[in-house]
């Protein structure tokens, strides 16, 4: 049976109560458990190394509260410590002062960018915005009209101009923004399987020509490890804002959430919780703590 970090820190701590002070071999043991729990729930090698030589910092020598149990406490250290990493509070996206706002949304195929554009189409236009959806991704054959279909679900207009030059696309985008009132411009861009060179320079140019206020990254919370070598080399190429993490309600345990944010320095800012067009939510770094301790 998987026994939850709480429980398993309890089995260590059991001969503790009573002694007033975790000492250094309390905390090396309790580490083990919380580096494993986090190996578990898909947290990169390396970061886990280093989140965990900074708890046991925190935790060697407190005083044990009389409120909590040790073993709570060193929960309590570690969900602070991770809850920081995972960006500390909410993260908003930029506004721009005189508008639109262009959002360029980026990521490999499959990872949800064209769902990601409708969902965060809705969720803005419900707090008062007024959206274009920008169909960008030319290549792939249901792209444009998966977009179409969800724009008109969601009576938002969607602008095209089928299989023209992306950069093109988003250049008259904007421009039909302006001329039609819309203060809100999100821009689903090309996805392949892997990362290229080729696929690089297309979205570095579309960056160049509109100079997005958002780049965010959509990528896939089940893919784990592959996560953050896109998230890495994606920001590296583009400079992200900000990061889309998709289908997290499935059964990743959302590691990759903290590897990603850790490797990039970048905040995520929503997460995709199912395939409707209302799951999408404002990531929570302190509920994603929670899930990644389990
Ligand atoms: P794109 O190639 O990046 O544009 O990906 P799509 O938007 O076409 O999405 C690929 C698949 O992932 C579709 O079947 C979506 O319904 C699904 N998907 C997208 N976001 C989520 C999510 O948050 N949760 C789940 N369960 N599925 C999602």
């Amino acid at each position: 049976m998987f026994k939850g970090l709480g429980e398993r820190l309890d089995d260590i701590f059991k001969s503790l109560k009573g002694k007033g002070r975790i000492t250094e071999d309390d905390v090396s043991q309790a580490m083990r458990e919380v580096k494993m729990a986090l190996l578990e729930a898909d947290v990169n090698f390396k970061v886990v190394k280093e989140f965990v030589a900074q708890v046991k910092e925190r935790a060697i020598g407190q005083d044990v509260l009389e409120s909590l149990s040790p073993a709570q406490q060193v929960i309590k250290i570690v969900k602070d410590e991770l809850t920081e990493l995972l960006g500390g509070t909410q993260a908003k996206i930029n506004i721009a002062s005189k508008p639109p706002t262009i959002i360029m949304l980026v990521g490999l195929q499959g990872a949800g960018k064209t769902t990601t554009a409708g969902k965060l189409a809705k969720l803005l236009s419900k707090q008062g915005r007024r959206p274009l959806l920008v169909a960008g991704d030319i290549y792939r054959p249901a792209a444009i009209k998966q977009l179409q279909v969800l724009g008109e679900q969601l009576n938002i207009p969607v602008f095209s101009m089928g299989q023209e030059n992306p950069v093109k696309i988003a250049q008259s985008a904007v421009e039909n923004a302006n001329s039609t009132g819309r203060d809100l411009v999100i821009i689903d861009t090309a996805g392949r399987l892997h990362v290229n060179e080729e696929l690089m320079d297309e979205l570095a140019n579309i960056k160049g020509t509109v100079k997005p206020h958002e780049i965010l990254l959509v990528v896939d919370a089940m893919t784990g490890q592959e996560a953050v070598n896109v998230a890495d080399t994606f920001n590296q190429k583009l400079g992200l804002d900000g990061i889309i993490m998709t289908k997290l309600d499935g059964d990743a345990r959302g590691g990759a959430a903290l590897s990603v944010r850790k490797v990039t320095g970048t905040p995520i800012k929503f997460a995709g919780m199912g395939e409707k067009l209302d799951a999408l939510e404002p990531f929570h770094p302190d509920r994603m703590a929670d899930r990644i301790l389990g």
